[in-house]
């Protein structure tokens, strides 16, 4: 016998059933029936999860890397151990996502590149512009990691607000990878929320040192997609592409300067936007002391920017999906405290 209900209905009394969570179902056998049956049971966090915030996360994001590579891949590792022993769960939950489907990719990218991505036949210059060397393991660590947005997306509808301990690819193109990114989670997991009839409008507030180029290039003629990026006006890209709203900012900008700003562009954007969903891209890359960044914003001016975004959304009842995007710090561990913080203030902003 098998039945589909949710959690709560007074048929299932949890505490006489062993409870297995799998995925994204939660089976409940009945421990004192005659013969066994089951109860699958839709996954619904006002219940089971209640008050825990989901946190995608699998090793596979570290893609290994020759030595003397510059980008730190050590930090995904590092903030996933400090999340677990840290003080964040049981307040979360750390969960595996599944890839990123051939579908839900090609809603952002052509067929094309994402098959040349999984035949390693992309030529030596658009892998230069990636900045990652071709690997069985890069296609599939790309999917792994879009997946973790989609997943992070599907949760914060659910629950308030999710996690992906990487992403925040925004510099992939719809013909072309760049800048570390390979595919563009945001767009895609934007665009597969409107497809599962989970949003209709989905609003993108990338605060990554970096513009947000890739994701406005996608999303240029689509409005039901607002994107907002805060930004770096002389750092990469040096093409920049128009995103709904950019403000760029001078070099040397600091915590002042950096909040003021956001604060006009989270008030303008999600005004416009009218969205759903939010996708909150959390570079840790303004710090002052990354390496690629040139602001000086400092790491209480970053906590500060989670607060002031979650508590925007918060006000417009806004669900929030985060990804981590970049950070450079000359001290990895920066760079991992800063996004540790973006996942407490996460947590706590779900709590509330
Ligand atoms: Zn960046």
């Amino acid at each position: 016998m098998l039945r589909h209900g949710y959690v709560g209905i007074p048929y299932v009394p949890v505490f006489h059933h062993e409870i297995e969570l799998c995925q994204s179902y939660v089976y409940f056998k009945h421990s004192s029936a005659k013969s066994p049956y089951f109860y699958v049971i839709q996954y619904h966090p006002l219940y089971l999860l209640i008050d825990t915030m989901q946190i995608f996360y699998d090793e596979r994001f570290v893609l290994p890397l020759p030595l003397q590579h510059r980008f730190p891949m050590q930090k995904y590792a590092l903030l996933s151990e400090q999340v677990r022993e840290g003080s964040i769960i049981p307040q979360a939950t750390v969960r595996e996502p599944q890839p990123a489907t051939d579908r839900e990719i090609d809603r952002a990218h052509a067929a094309a590149y994402r098959q040349q991505v999984d035949d390693g036949t992309l030529s030596a210059q658009a892998l230069r512009k990636i900045g990652f060397p071709w690997s069985p393991k890069l296609g599939a660590r790309e999917r792994l990691v879009a997946g973790a947005t989609l997943a992070a997306c599907r949760a914060a509808l659910d629950g308030g607000c999710a996690v992906n301990l990487a992403g925040g690819t925004h510099h992939a193109f719809r013909e072309h990878g760049a800048g570390y990114c390979v595919y563009n989670d945001g767009a895609i997991a934007a665009r597969a929320m409107q497809a599962e009839d989970r949003v209709t409008r989905v609003v993108i507030l990338d605060c990554d040192v970096h513009q947000g180029d890739g994701t406005a290039a996608i999303l240029q003629d689509d409005a039901s997609i607002f994107t907002f990026s805060i930004h770096g006006a002389k750092n990469y890209p040096f093409h920049k592409q128009h995103s709904d709203l950019d403000i760029g900012l001078d070099d040397g900008a600091d915590d002042d300067t950096y909040l003021t700003a956001l604060a006009s562009g989270l008030r303008q954007s999600i005004a416009v936007a009218h969205a759903d969903l939010a996708i909150y891209v959390a570079g840790a890359d303004p710090y002052a002391d990354d390496l690629l960044g040139r602001l000086a914003v400092s790491k209480a001016g970053l906590a500060e920017r989670d607060r002031m975004v979650f508590d925007a959304c918060r006000s417009a009842g806004l669900p929030v999906a985060v990804t981590m995007a970049g950070g450079y710090a000359r001290d990895v561990a920066d760079t991992v405290a800063i996004h540790l913080q973006t996942v407490h203030i996460a947590a706590e902003f779900q709590e509330r």
